[in-house]
């Protein structure tokens, strides 16, 4: 089952929680500063030797409409330098308690 892990956000630096979703392929993160937002691991890893990346995705992410959040991932082909970005509807809290 999925499991929420405190983790460094990869936007900003502070504690988040985060999530395995999509196989493990992506990951939710609960920010406080960021709010909420998905992220692929290749986007997590290029990000992490982008400051500035990080922090203009973490300013679009603030920016999400009610009910939606950031998902970042690899572009196609990857070495395009810039992150895709659109946003995806929030997951509906599950009634078995979640968060
Ligand atoms: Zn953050």
């Amino acid at each position: 089952m999925a499991e929420i892990q405190v983790r460094d956000c990869p936007l900003c630096g502070n504690p988040a929680s985060c999530l395995s979703i999509g196989r493990g392929h992506l990951k939710r993160f609960v920010c406080a500063a960021c709010t909420d937002f998905v992220i692929s691991k290749g986007a997590e890893k290029r990000l992490a030797d982008d400051r500035s990346g990080s922090i203009q995705m973490a300013d679009i992410a603030r920016r999400a409409p009610q009910g939606f959040m950031l998902e970042i991932t690899l572009p196609v082909p990857r070495s395009t330098p810039w992150l895709r970005t659109r946003w995806i509807s929030k997951p509906q809290p599950s009634k078995e308690g979640e968060g």
